[in-house]
Formats: C-alpha cells, sequence, structure tokens
C-alpha cells in the first residue's frame, strides 16, 4: 500500500469535535486506499501552559524534566485520535515517539531525529492496521529519556516519518489555507502562494514564519518530500494549499517572496568591554554553553581600548544570557561597564531568491522603513535575505509597507 502522512496541528485538533474532523480527512484517504501515518500536535495552547507550569516551578530548569512535562500534550490527541478512528470503524493505533521509536539527540527541549526504524509500525499495516497515530514533537535520547524536537516541531516529526516511511507526500494540515507571502493574521494583503521554493521556505521559517518548523523544510529538501501545506477546516482537492518545491518547479518569479517577522527578540548591549583579542570568544563561549541562540551580533568601533558588543536572542532567554554573563565577569574571565537587556525589539526580514541577481533591494527596504519613521537597530545579511532589528511596536506596520513595497500582493 502507498503510505501518506497527514499532521495536524493545535487548532486542527482543539477539541473533540475537531478531531473527529480531522478523522474523516484521513478516512477520506484511507478510503483512496493509502495506508496513513497521522502525526498529531497537543490541543492548541496546550505546550504553552505546560512550558508555563515549568518556568514558573523553575526558571533554570533543567531541560529534561521539561521535556517530560511538555511532550505530554501530544500523547493526549494521539490516543484520543486513535479512539475517534476506531470509533469510524478504521483499524488505528496510537504510537508515542519512544514506542515507534523516533531516536534522537539528547540535545533536550531542542533534539534532533537521528533515526525512525519503520518495522514496528511496518509490522502492523502488514497485520491490517490502517492508520498508524503518533505524538508529534517527542522522540527518546541514546540514553533512554523522553525529548522533544523544539517548539512547531511536529511538522519535523511528520516530515521525517514521510523520509523513514518513503510516503507518497507529506501533508500539513493547519489553521491557514497554505503559505502567505507573510503573515495573514497581520498583513490583510498577505497572497496565498500555489508553490514555494525549499530555499526560501527554509529561510522564511527560520526567520519567523512559524507555518513550517525550520528543520522539518531542511528534512524535506534534504530528502527529497513532497510537502504540501493546507487547511484542515476546507474541503480538499489534490491540489489544495501549498506545495513546497524545488525553485526548478516554480514558473512565477518575484525578486522577494515573502516578508517574516520574529516578535519575541531581545537586545542585549555589553557596554565598554576591553577592545581585544579573544573578546567575543569569551562572551560568546559562555552564551553558548549556557544555552542560549545568538542571533545577530554588532561590534562598535572600540575608542580608547574599549568598545560596546551587541547581539540579539529569544526573549525568553535573555535570563539566561544574563546568569552566563554575570558568571564570567565573577571569574573574572570578563569586566564591562554594564549589560542593557532592550526586550522590545522585533526581526522583519524580506526574503526572496531573486536577490541572487537582483541589487538595491536592502536599500529599497531601508527607504521605506525610513519614510515610516523606523529606526533600524541591528541588519544582518546573507545572499537571499535582508533582517532588521527595530522597536516592537512597528513591528506590524513595518511588514505591511514592505508587503506594500515589494508588490507582493501581485503574483511576479
Ligand atoms: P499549527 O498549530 O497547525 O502547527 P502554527 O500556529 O504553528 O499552526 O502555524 C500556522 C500559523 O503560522 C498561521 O496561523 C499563521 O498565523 C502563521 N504564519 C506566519 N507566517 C506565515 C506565512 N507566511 N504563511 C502562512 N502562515 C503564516
Ligand atoms: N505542540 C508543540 C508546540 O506547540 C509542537 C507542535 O505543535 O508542533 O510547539
Ligand atoms: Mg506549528
Amino acid at each position: 500500500m502507498p503510505i501518506l502522512v497527514m499532521k495536524f496541528g493545535g487548532t486542527s485538533v482543539a477539541n473533540l469535535d475537531r478531531i473527529r474532523r480531522a478523522a474523516k480527512r484521513v478516512g477520506v484517504e484511507v478510503a483512496k486506499g493509502y495506508d496513513v501515518i497521522v502525526i498529531v500536535s497537543a490541543m492548541s495552547g496546550k505546550t504553552n501552559e505546560l512550558v508555563g507550569w515549568v518556568g514558573e516551578t523553575s526558571p533554570l530548569y533543567d531541560a529534561r524534566e521539561y521535556d517530560a512535562v511538555v511532550s505530554s500534550g501530544e500523547n493526549v490527541t494521539a490516543g484520543l485520535m486513535a479512539l475517534t478512528l476506531q470509533e469510524m470503524d478504521i483499524p488505528a493505533r496510537s504510537w508515542q515517539g519512544w514506542q515507534v521509536p523516533v531516536m534522537t539527540t539528547s540535545a533536550h527541549s531542542q533534539a534532533r531525529i537521528e533515526d525512525i526504524p519503520p518495522a514496528n509500525i511496518k509490522a502492523k499495516f502488514a497485520e491490517g492496521m490502517k492508520v498508524a497515530v503518533v505524538a508529534g514533537f517527542q522522540g527518546v535520547s541514546p540514553e533512554g529519556r523522553i525529548t522533544t524536537l523544539g517548539r512547531g516541531g511536529s511538522d519535523t516529526t511528520a516530515v521525517a516519518f514521510a523520509a523513514a516511511f518513503d510516503a507518497e507526500r507529506c501533508d500539513i494540515y493547519t489553521d491557514v489555507d497554505g503559505v502567505y507571502t507573510t503573515d495573514p493574521r497581520i498583513c490583510d494583503k498577505a497572497r496565498k502562494l500555489d508553490r514555494i521554493s525549499f530555499e526560501e521556505m527554509l529561510e522564511l521559517a527560520s526567520l519567523g514564519a512559524k507555518v513550517l518548523q525550520t528543520r522539518s523544510v531542511e528534512l524535506a529538501m534534504r530528502y527529497k518530500v513532497k510537502l504540501r501545506v493546507l487547511s484542515s477546516f476546507e474541503e480538499q482537492s489534490d491540489t489544495a494549499g501549498t506545495l513546497v518545491c524545488d525553485e526548478e518547479e516554480i514558473m512565477e518569479s518575484n525578486v522577494v517572496a515573502g516578508v517574516a517577522y520574529s516578535r519575541d527578540e531581545a537586545k542585549l548591549t555589553l557596554v565598554s568591554v576591553a577592545d581585544r583579542p579573544g573578546i567575543a570568544a569569551t562572551i560568546f563561549t559562555a552564551l553558548g554553553d549556557a544555552g542560549v541562540n545568538v542571533d545577530m551580533i554588532v561590534q562598535n568601533i572600540g575608542e580608547d581600548g574599549r568598545t560596546d558588543m551587541t547581539f540579539s536572542c529569544p526573549t525568553d532567554q535573555v535570563m539566561r544570557a544574563e546568569t552566563a554573563i554575570a558568571e564570567a565577569r565573577k571569574e573574572n574571565v570578563l569586566n564591562f561597564e554594564e549589560l542593557i537587556a532592550d526586550k522590545d525589539v522585533a526581526k522583519i526580514s524580506v526574503v526572496g531568491i531573486g536577490m541572487r541577481s537582483h541589487t538595491g533591494v536592502a536599500a529599497q527596504m531601508f527607504r521605506v522603513l525610513s519614510a515610516e519613521g523606523i529606526n533600524i537597530k541591528i541588519i544582518t545579511t546573507s545572499e537571499i535575505k535582508i533582517s532588521v532589528l527595530i522597536d516592537r511596536k512597528y513591528m506590524e506596520l513595518a511588514v505591511q509597507a514592505l508587503h506594500d513595497a515589494f508588490d507582493l500582493d501581485k503574483a511576479g
């Protein structure tokens, strides 16, 4: 039997009615003759609640126990989905990550999938089971402990199963009907794309477009998984939604494909650190060891042997960063005047493979922001993207202004 992977995100399994609705979609594919692997998220809001409980209990928590707690939301929806399918007379069974097993690294709270041996589930399919429902977002470390794959990780579970089982397609059912030129929730003019290239999707995801987890796009690109994003709330045809595919399979070509934003950024500045070889190494080793994901970095021009070092990281890692820097200061490996944290910033990025051959995109972006009176705090660029850090209060305005300026509401 051909295998199909269907992933249902949090809003698609938010309550028993929604689970029944999703199960009906699964039934349609089973009726077509597929063996289906269903990957489920936790009910919407559940993972946030669990993460909140962990933080309240232990601010600098042990990531092993974080995983023990936050992985639990998916266990509930996997069992409920299997029961719902059984009620519809569809032979189904649920699996937690460790039972498959979804083997991961031991990097708790952001583990990577290493292997998914398909034998257990294949044996059940051979016995007549039609649907394997797998709890997304979780796996098991070499030490035998439960791990999670980072927020949004069920997308990655889905693509990894599609690769491991050589599935015909991996369908990501969510609360929007595809990938848009920007988040349709903050820009009315956002336009749904029929297709998007792996590379552009990869950048958009890593720059904040949470419709797909970055790692899921990486895996789909590497293992040539046919990846589709579509709505769980609409009747679907075989061509609905957005197909994430190779660049060559796309006709339309805007220089900029989309605008992404990341709301929860923070900017930290170490004021007056010694300007000497090894100082950046000291700072960023301390931060790396503490598990802080540093993103943008700027070092000011030094004066009198001192300089300022500014970097950005996710807002919820500021405390970790401050603690790590304070430790380094106590151990006398780092000396500075003060550490200033600005937690009210956001990152806005424009992405497009057209930038490889078009110049002037950065200048246009900066002009648009300046016309709106928005000050840029940090800039970074790569071959196909430009990112800026700005005050969070201007985030939506910036996204909308850039969407307009690059004509993203019109197909190229
Ligand atoms: P799920 O719970 O199904 O995994 P997510 O909330 O993780 O859903 O992702 C879907 C959301 O991603 C949408 O509701 C939308 O607000 C957001 N999003 C951000 N950028 C985009 C984009 N470019 N295209 C579509 N959705 C986007
Ligand atoms: N439930 C997890 C989260 O909210 C994983 C997912 O939904 O993809 O991050
Ligand atoms: Mg998601």
